[in-house]
């Protein structure tokens, strides 16, 4: 299976890993898919109260903990699919237009 090749605009599709075999666990961190964006979160810090509940719900782990807080969006990998802003229970994330 193709692994360990770069992967950039001159590569052709029948070199890359068929769509959907996830070869590592977790490693959605490696892959700066932040310009597929079209929304963005915006984070409110004012409003936020440290639930945490936005974290855990994130499929790009895009929402970084510093000393068991959160703190701004990951966003060269926060693809903008608003799930942390449906679970905020104060609305500190707002979803702007890229
Ligand atoms: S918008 Fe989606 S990908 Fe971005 S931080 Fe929120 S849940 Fe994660
Ligand atoms: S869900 Fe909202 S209030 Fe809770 S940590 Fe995330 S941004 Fe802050």
């Amino acid at each position: 299976m193709a692994n360990n090749i770069t992967i950039d605009e001159t590569i052709v599709w029948q070199k890359i890993t068929p769509g959907g075999d996830i070869y590592a666990s977790g490693n959605s961190e490696e892959f700066h898919t932040g310009d597929w964006r079209t929304t963005k979160p915006i984070f409110i810090e004012d409003r936020c109260i440290q639930c945490l509940l936005c974290v855990p719900v994130c499929p790009d782990i895009s929402i970084p903990i510093k000393a068991e807080k959160r703190t701004d969006f990951a966003y060269n990998h926060c693809k903008g699919c608003g799930i942390c802003a449906r679970v905020c229970p104060v609305n500190a994330i707002e979803i702007k237009a890229e």
